[in-house]
């Protein structure tokens, strides 16, 4: 089974050390999200992207642009999801040139263009692909509101890992789908040979006007996951969320959310406060960490929060509580 590359898991754990211990920072970016354009060429029913951004289809971030907010940001992992980035013509350019800064790329797709990207970026350690798969076929393609896509998706993803490339996924878990169906494809990813399964629950984007029923409450989803957790307990899935996120996504753990350590950079601008949120845009960083009222978001604290067990909120708050409880930093650094 592929692994995580220990690069990429040395340069996260020096970061942290001087960001937490050294320079004894508060709130700082893990990730740094990157949406250098919103178009798509999909269209699924569970997306806010879409909606929320279709007045700026036309606009692109460009290739100095991305540079200069990676740098801004200064995070040592870039996801760059969209919209779907294959669209972008300078896409090349943009992963050459951040991964040139010394971070690691990870390229978020429906996997529909990832063979256009083959002859253009070449497989790196410091590059990977991560293929939105909602289930398997019939569930996929209902997801994604179009036939065929799973197949498409799916046979890229071969040639992609047989090209030697990495390739992760990310698996949106809706209301309906039963457990049964996540662990077929869990495995199936498995076999495949997939580096790691990101999963989250589907977020209760205001911006989604139809079908809002798919969208979990946090104890149905809270539920769903113990019992997918159960039925995948040795079969040796490359979940790559860490193990204590797990936990807390099966409602065993409790975690205050750490909006701040994804920041999202998007054709208009700073998302405040989050990946999900955007009550405004600002110009910089620096006005997104300290204009924005980090206190008032989480659960509990904003009704809009209520259902959100992302790890855009909530993975960091599992790694830095860790950081001062040697059981948890063991069972981390296990997973
Ligand atoms: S592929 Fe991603 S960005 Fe495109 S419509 Fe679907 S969820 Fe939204
Ligand atoms: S709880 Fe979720 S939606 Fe709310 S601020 Fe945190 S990450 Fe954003």
């Amino acid at each position: 089974m592929p692994k995580r590359p220990i690069a990429l898991e040395l340069g996260m754990a020096t970061y942290l050390a001087k960001k937490k211990l050294l320079q004894r920072k508060e709130r700082f970016p893990f990730t740094l999200m990157l949406e250098p354009l919103e178009l798509c060429n999909l269209a699924c029913t569970g997306c806010g992207r879409i909606q929320e951004y279709k007045d700026v289809f036309h606009k692109r971030l460009t290739v100095e642009e991305c540079l200069r907010v990676a740098d801004e940001c200064g995070a040592p992992i870039v996801n760059i999801p969209g919209g779907e980035p294959l669209i972008h013509k300078q896409i090349d350019e943009i992963v050459h040139g951040i991964i040139d800064q010394g971070r690691f790329v990870y390229l978020c797709t429906n996997g529909i263009l990832m063979n256009k990207a083959f002859d253009r970026i070449e497989p790196s350690k410091r590059f990977a692909f991560v293929v939105h798969i909602d289930g398997m076929e019939s569930v996929h393609d209902h997801a994604v509101d179009r036939r065929g896509v799973f197949k498409k998706a799916t046979a890229h993803m071969r040639e992609a890992i047989a090209r030697g490339y990495r390739v992760c996924t990310n698996t949106t878990i809706f209301r309906g789908t039963p457990a049964e169906e996540y662990v077929e494809l869990f495995t199936y990813l498995r076999d495949m040979g997939v580096e790691g399964c990101i999963t989250s629950p589907g977020y209760d984007y205001e911006s989604v006007t139809h079908d809002r029923e798919q969208f979990l409450a946090r104890t149905e989803a809270q539920a769903l996951y113990a019992e997918v957790h159960e039925r995948c307990d040795g079969l040796d899935i490359p979940f790559y969320n860490n193990p204590l996120f797990h936990e807390f996504l099966q409602g065993k753990r409790d975690y205050r959310c750490s909006a701040w350590s994804m920041p999202t950079y998007t054709v208009e601008g700073w998302r405040s406060p989050c990946y999900l949120l955007a009550d405004k845009h600002v110009g910089s960083i620096r006005e997104l960490f300290e204009d924005t009222d980090w206190e008032n978001y989480g659960t509990d604290r904003d009704p809009r929060c209520a259902n959100c067990l992302m790890h855009c909120g909530y993975e960091a708050t599992t790694i830095l509580d860790a950081m001062s409880s040697p059981k948890d930093l063991l069972a981390l650094a296990r997973g």
